[in-house]
């Protein structure tokens, strides 16, 4: 049993039962038997109840919304987006079943042709910063595609997974396409790597466990989609419209308390508009609104657990914090958004994931030392690139190693795009037309002609 506690206040706000092995071990048999029918429902059926499941997500959007707030203390704006974003998924990917073509190969003596076979059970384990989203990144793509889901959510953050499975069964889905089993990661997330009915884990989380379990999932070369760490750069140019890079700053990393895997963490300003910059940044991240996660206007609310917040503060213990925002007295673990100076890029809160509100600025002298400073990371998630001559804008982001970056802009996440990290950022793809095909297996068929 684990207590489940708002984090704006502290408080419990239910309690939930782990899954043990014995549970999970029964909950993958029986996913695996309900694959031997859910992967011959016809595609036009199998769409038809994903968009049904999609409406069901919708019509208790503001439930789920509000259920994350209480769950994650994630803003009301931000946890609507979220419900919604589980919703677009899913609708994207009804539209899957029907287009899952494969090709006819020209051969001699016969017809070649290849299918997209599904792969089985997979296994879903998703994190606490964003327990809607990432969820359905997985289980959406890997329904349409024919295979039955098994998802564990965060100990932190079960409660709109549960939900989300009782309005699949609402929504029509059979019993055992979609499972949510609720419990730790050593027991119910280990078994998904060793249990060889499971054929794909697809992970999102820190860079650790990550590694840990795709070396796991080697083991019976199962496949494996990660999406782990980041510590993104903002690259901000002499020649850019610095009101608009530094307004739009505090957002590209404070949003979500900065528990946000594509936070710009790291901002580099080129030297000459290095003070003004810092100039134009202060306003905006002392109007930053820190504020009860339920109210409309918040813009950023607490850290998801007491122990997080403290690991946050222990980045800021002895840096050069150059100004921080407000945060709002009394119970919950709140913390300010802060900026810290960076002395050099050896520092402990420039090179490692805080994975809270803190954001570390450091200069930069031209575009190669640019792109030297922001690939020097073990990680490569996202960034942004603000500049206003088009030609280094190109050149900056092809040699940007990361996987997802913007233009004068932070734009990182849509659902009909492919996201994902490169170097230890992660493997694989999420979202867009080709995720789908995570989820299969080629097959090739030759039939002969000959008499
Ligand atoms: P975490 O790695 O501690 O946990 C993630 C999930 O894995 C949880 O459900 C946890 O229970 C489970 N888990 C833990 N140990 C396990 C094990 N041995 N076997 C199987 N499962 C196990 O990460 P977290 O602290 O919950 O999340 C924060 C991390 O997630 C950050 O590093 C962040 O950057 C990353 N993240 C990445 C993306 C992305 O898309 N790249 C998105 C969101 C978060």
């Amino acid at each position: 049993m684990s207590e489940v506690r708002n984090p704006a206040t502290g408080e419990v706000v239910a309690e939930v039962v782990g899954a043990s092995v014995a549970e999970t071990d029964a909950a993958i048999g029986r996913a695996a038997r309900a694959y031997e029918s859910w992967r011959n429902v016809p595609p036009g059926e199998r769409g038809r109840l994903l968009r049904r499941f999609a409406a069901e997500v919708d019509a208790h959007l503001e439930e789920l919304a509000r259920l994350e707030v209480r769950n994650a203390g994630h803003t009301i704006g931000n946890a609507r987006w979220e419900a919604g974003n589980v919703r677009d998924v899913l609708d994207y990917y009804a539209g899957a079943p029907e287009r899952l073509t494969g090709r006819q190969i020209p051969v001699a003596g016969g017809l070649d042709v290849t299918f997209h076979e599904p792969l089985g059970v997979v296994g879903v384990i998703v994190p606490w910063n964003f327990p809607m989203p990432i969820a359905g990144w997985g289980f959406a793509p890997a329904l349409a595609a024919g295979n039955t889901v098994v998802l564990k959510p965060a100990e932190l953050t079960p409660l709109t997974a549960l939900r989300l499975a009782e309005l699949a069964r609402e929504a029509g889905l059979p019993e055992d396409v979609f499972t949510v089993l609720p419990g730790s990661g050593s027991v119910v997330g280990e078994r998904f790597v060793t249990h060889p009915a499971v054929r794909k884990v697809c992970f999102t989380g820190s860079t650790e466990v990550g590694t840990r379990i795709m070396a796991g999932c080697a083991e019976q070369v199962k496949r494996v989609t990660l999406e782990l760490g980041g510590k993104s750069a903002n690259l901000v140019f002499a020649d850019a419209d610095l009101e608009r890079a530094a307004a739009s700053a505090p957002a590209a990393v404070f949003d979500n308390a900065g528990q946000d895997c594509c936070a710009r963490s790291r901002i580099l300003v080129q030297r000459p508009v290095y003070d003004r910059f810092l100039e134009l940044l202060e306003p905006a991240v002392r109007a930053f609104r820190v504020a009860d996660p339920a109210t409309e206007t918040a813009e950023m609310g607490p850290l998801i657990s007491a122990g997080h917040r403290d690991r946050v503060a222990g980045y800021v213990d002895g840096a050069t914090v150059a100004f921080t925002g407000s945060r709002p007295d009394g119970p919950g673990f709140w913390h300010a958004p802060t900026v810290l100076l960076a002395d050099s890029p050896a520092d402990r809160h420039w090179r490692e994931e805080i994975f809270g509100p803190v954001v570390s600025v450091l200069p930069f002298d031209d575009e190669a030392d640019a792109i030297r400073l922001a690939n020097d990371t073990e990680y490569g998630l996202s960034g942004s690139i603000w500049t206003r001559d088009v030609g280094r804008a190109v050149r900056v982001a092809r040699a940007v190693e990361a996987g997802n970056l913007s233009v004068n802009s932070h734009s990182s996440v849509r659902y009909w795009t492919p996201f994902g990290g490169m170097k230890r950022s992660g493997l694989g793809r999420e979202l867009g037309p080709d995720a789908l095909h995570a989820f299969t297996d080629v097959k090739n068929v030759f039939i002969s002609t000959e008499e």
